[in-house]
């Protein structure tokens, strides 16, 4: 299969249908043994210090994989991508925008769709093929969810890493399928967390810190149980079509879908508190004061940009935050018996 870049999520199953084999960039330079290299690529080529890692990132793995051509995703992702595109375009690279419609509507989506179907010479149908074989792999990531907050047996890291590779499922969906069969057998024979660990929501795009920000969670008696923008790239709710899939899809439309698809899974989670990530220079920061008001649960904003490991502020931050609400658990507990 021929290998297309993706700069977040689409719908894949257009792309294996016309014969391609998606890898998202993202994915690839988060791996990569070193993400700052792939960051010095674009400065040297000359993108400001002032502009988001990813697209740097992205900028980088283009470069240095040798990939030649790309889905840039022009509405319902990233302002930056519109120029990323033009400059993939100047060093020569094939590029296949593709924008989300403005509203989650089924009828919208479809037409966008058959577009996209039309540009990559295929056809809906054998999308639906392709969405028919998936199927089995979204439906092993829901067990993994459940088994993450329901079971207390999956950390909050393999949940993320499982979740967010769905974009592009490793590159490979059917080795996807069995690894992840396999993950989930061993899991079921844990012992689970212990009932008092802290439950968190890991709400925003994905973290420059990866596994480090999971790691110190969770060595903080705390540990996530729910991965927002992950969960969502995981299509749980797949819906009767590939435009209802997509149209279920919270991450490119108003933020208030995602404040209501966050208060929601917060409740069933029974989260105690939240952590909304956000990267430098990224307009999605803004969505803060939207969360803060809409969510009534203590929420800490974390700011990344090029470390990617914590750094001793950030250690401080999340250590003081986990205090605050082991405070509150017990403060609540003590209420409650006092009022009894
Ligand atoms: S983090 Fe924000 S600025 Fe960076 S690529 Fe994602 S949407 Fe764009």
């Amino acid at each position: 299969m021929t290998k297309i870049g993706i700069t977040t999520t689409v719908p894949l199953e257009i792309l294996i249908a016309a014969g391609y084999q998606p890898i998202d960039l993202n994915n690839v330079f988060i791996t990569d043994p070193n993400p700052e290299r792939l960051v010095d690529i674009a400065e040297k080529a000359g993108f400001p210090l002032n502009c988001c890692s990813w697209i740097k990132g992205i900028y980088g793995v283009c470069m240095d994989y040798g990939i030649d051509t790309v889905v840039c995703v022009t509405n319902g992702d990233c302002s930056n991508t519109n120029m990323l595109m033009e400059v993939l375009k100047l060093k020569g690279l094939e590029v296949v925008p593709f924008a989300y419609p403005d509203q989650p509507l089924p009828k919208l989506m479809q037409q966008t769709l058959e577009t996209l179907a039309t540009t990559l010479d295929t056809t809906l149908e054998t999308a639906n093929v392709v969405r028919g074989k998936l199927k089995s792999c979204r439906d092993l990531v829901v067990k993994l969810d459940q088994l993450t907050w329901k079971d207390g047996l999956v950390s909050g890291f393999e949940n993320h890493l499982w979740l967010v590779s769905t974009s592009d499922f490793n590159q490979d969906y059917r080795e996807y399928h069995q690894q992840l069969q396999e993950l989930i057998v061993t899991c079921q024979q844990r012992q689970p967390y212990p009932p008092e660990t802290l439950r968190i929501a890991y709400i925003g795009v994905p973290s420059v810190y990866a596994q480090d920000l999971y790691r110190y969670i969770e060595s903080n008696g705390a540990r996530v149980v729910f991965n927002e923008i992950q969960h969502q790239f995981a299509m749980s709710q797949s819906g009767d079509s590939l435009a209802e899939q997509y149209s279920n899809f919270t991450y490119p439309y108003s933020i208030c879908w995602r404040v209501k698809d966050i208060a929601a899974e917060i409740k069933k989670r029974q989260v105690d508190g939240v952590i909304h990530y956000v990267q430098a220079f990224c307009h999605r920061t803004i969505g803060d004061i939207i969360f803060r008001d809409a969510l009534k649960l203590p929420i800490l904003t974390l700011e990344g940009n090029n470390d990617f490991y914590l750094t001793q502020h950030l250690k401080t931050r999340i250590e003081a935050f986990l205090d605050m609400l082991e405070r509150n658990r017990k403060g609540s507990k003590y209420n409650q018996q006092v009022l009894a």
